[in-house]
């Protein structure tokens, strides 16, 4: 940790500024370190803490004299009943401070809220927070060539409808809690050989949440969540593959007593394809032709995940030889780049010949056309597969 700056200057005070002129100097820094108006922002959520910590010193009067004269050392075994270094204990701690700096701007305590569990209520306790569920979802390639909605049933938490998810018998059955008086914190004391230590720290009978309830539930039993389902619509992208994740925000489990549902978390897995493998973006299929359309040429059509394309082989067609479709592959996942089709002829070779068919190919094999004559291109390729692999 860095040495503490001193609490004038984080104010921006004299140390002869007025009890008056300190407050509106806090609620200046806090208003401008306000982690609302600066999302994500460290450097400013330290400033917010900071700010706290000194207004809490310099508007008390004793702990304002014992500073002066000793600086922060002297504050040692004093208590501010909040915890610095957490925002949530600020915002209970001065709640009353922000109040009217933020209503009416939108960015109220209200409205507070996405960050480190607390949010929302009169005085940001603490809130729970349902647990994520994840499901694994199984699609197949034409699925992920064009993305897809899929519509599921989620066995989980869900709100009790009997006590609306507060688990309380009547309204009248939650009360402020007896061991914090609602704020959510204790303050445990432990005597040292360097005086009183004061530690704030969540309280164990209400968990923080300022709460208790008196009467519990019948259904729930004072969980306020009870065994259910849900029918989730999920928007799959096109392009996803296997072991991607998709996040839905708050469709997990119902968070017990009222507080923010866990998130749902559908992994991706990606179901074998009869004809077709994938290798990034790229399809890859083996395309098999009769020797006679070798031979002769042919026009053949050549299954895509979504149709068929035409394709003009030429008289004297190698098996081995590779076509590549462009765009006729899976797209890029939030891209506008689309892999491509390779295709690997491969002529198929008779495994049962009749009689009289093996009586024709057996005339056929007299002719000097039917020795494999490989041209220089096939051979000079396998020389450098042959290169490759010494290469190793
Ligand atoms: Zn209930
Ligand atoms: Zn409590």
């Amino acid at each position: 940790m860095m040495a503490k700056r001193d609490f004038y200057e984080v104010l921006g005070v004299s140390k002869t500024a007025t009890a008056d002129e300190i407050k509106k100097a806090y609620r200046k820094k806090a208003m401008q370190y306000h982690p609302d108006r600066n999302p994500g922002d460290k450097e400013a959520e330290e400033k917010f803490k900071e700010a706290a910590e000194a207004y809490d010193v310099l508007s008390n009067p004793d702990k304002k004299a014992r500073y002066d004269q000793f600086g922060h050392e002297g504050l040692r075994g004093t208590s501010s009943g909040f915890d610095p270094n957490d925002l949530g204990s600020i915002f209970s701690h001065f709640g009353d401070l922000f109040g009217d700096l933020f209503s009416g701007g939108g960015g109220g305590f209200g409205s507070f809220g996405g960050f480190g569990g607390f949010g929302g209520g009169q005085a940001q306790k603490a809130v729970r927070r349902g647990g994520d569920l994840r499901v694994p979802v199984k699609l197949t390639l034409e699925e992920i060539a064009t993305g897809c909605t899929k519509k599921l049933k989620i066995p989980k938490q869900v709100p009790c409808q009997k006590c609306g998810g507060t688990g309380a018998h009547d309204p009248q059955s939650i009360v402020t809690c007896p061991t914090c008086h609602g704020s959510g914190h204790v303050v445990h004391q432990q005597r040292s050989m360097f005086g009183v230590i004061q530690q704030v720290g969540v309280c164990s009978a209400c968990e923080g949440t300022g709460q208790v309830i008196k009467d519990k539930c019948p259904d729930c039993r004072g969980k306020g969540t009870v065994r259910g389902e849900e029918v989730v619509e999920i928007n799959i992208p096109a392009g996803v593959a296997d072991g991607m994740q998709i996040r839905e925000r708050g469709k997990g489990n119902a968070a017990p007593k009222g507080g923010i549902p866990g998130d749902l978390i559908i992994a991706i897995s990606e179901e074998e394809h009869p004809v077709f493998e994938r290798e990034g973006n790229n399809l890859y299929l083996n395309y098999y032709i009769s020797f006679p359309q070798a031979a002769l040429g042919a026009e053949v059509e050549i299954p895509l995940l979504h149709g068929r394309a035409k394709v003009k082989l030429p008289a004297g067609t190698q098996s081995g030889k590779v076509l590549r479709l462009q765009g006729k592959g899976l797209p890029e996942i939030h891209h506008r780049a689309v892999g491509d089709l390779i295709v690997n002829v491969v002529v198929w070779t008779p495994t049962r010949l009749s009689k009289e068919e093996k009586e024709q190919i057996e005339k056929l094999a007299q002719s000097d056309n039917f020795t494999p004559q490989p041209d220089k291109k096939a051979r000079s390729f396998f020389t450098r597969v042959r290169q490759f692999f010494e290469d190793k």
